[in-house]
């Protein structure tokens, strides 16, 4: 199971799965259509269905265009809003496309529909790979605009935090470098965020992305997925793991993006995304 990684828009991530024995594919957050259709006609791959992560523009908008394009291609996600959905999915549903599965995993909390996918291929002994949308980041996780710490503690903990430990996590934003640096003030002891966050500078001045980690490497560096260790817990002054996890979200909302090399002309995009993910 191959997959392309494609950074789009201000810090999005849309990725094309694709199914190398029967030359099918499946589009995640395709919100670029016409660069997602240069790739597909690239790989010589067919695309048949597009997963759709939550409504917010910087992850559907692309859609509407696709379905236009693509005679009998199926949108599917889990919230009436989403443009352009064919398909709605619920909580574990399973979803084939040839050799290639999809367990639709339910997220509630940055959306209210939000859903993320867990995917794997028939016959092959690569790792599985869930596609986060704005749930989990890198070092991170997102804004509970329409959701509670409990829903996102669920998410974190009973559903995305029980997958196999090898499973290769592939979100919606390149985040990395500034979660990182919020999980740094968090633990400023711990060695594997120090190392993280010097790797995610390197990759961000070489202009590559981040994506995939493991959700083994998640529990290791991400304070939102390490509500009981103790320095997390001392930061937040909490110790019941929903607490922990309200103020962790409340300090993050608090932390300064820095300004710094950013063009005057991406500002706007730049505000919408703070607003967005
Ligand atoms: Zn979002």
């Amino acid at each position: 199971m191959k997959v392309k990684v494609v950074s789009i828009l201000e810090d999005n991530y849309m990725y094309l799965i694709i199914d190398e024995q029967n030359r099918g594919a499946v589009a995640v957050d395709p919100a670029v259509p016409h660069r997602l259709l240069q790739i597909v006609n690239r790989e010589g791959v067919s695309l048949v269905a597009v997963l759709t992560t939550h409504h917010h523009w910087d992850h559907a908008r692309g859609n509407e265009d696709l379905l236009k394009e693509i005679p009998g291609l199926r949108v599917y996600g889990g919230d009436d809003r989403i443009k352009g959905l064919t398909d709605k999915v619920t909580n574990c549903q399973e979803l084939k496309f040839n050799s290639i599965n999809v367990r639709c995993l339910f997220t509630p909390c940055h959306t209210a529909g939000h859903m993320c996918y867990f995917v794997w291929e028939d016959d092959c002994t690569d790792s599985p790979a869930v596609f986060t949308g704005d749930t989990l980041f890198i070092g991170g996780c997102g804004k509970f605009f329409e959701g509670t710490a409990e829903q996102m503690h669920h998410n974190l903990t009973k559903v995305l935090g029980t997958l196999p430990e090898d499973t290769k996590v592939f979100c919606g934003h390149e985040y990395t470098k500034r979660n990182l640096k919020f999980a740094l003030m968090v633990e400023p002891e711990n060695q594997k965020v120090k190392e993280m966050l010097s790797w995610a500078k390197a990759r961000d001045d070489d202009d590559k992305p981040t994506v995939p980690s493991t959700l083994l490497e998640e529990f290791e560096y991400n304070p939102f997925l390490r509500l009981s260790n103790e320095a997390v817990q001392k930061f937040t002054g909490k110790t019941d793991p929903i607490e922990v996890l309200r103020v962790l979200r409340k300090e993050k909302d608090n932390f300064k993006k820095p300004k710094d090399r950013v063009p005057a002309h991406a500002m706007m995009a730049l505000e919408w995304g703070l607003l967005q993910s």
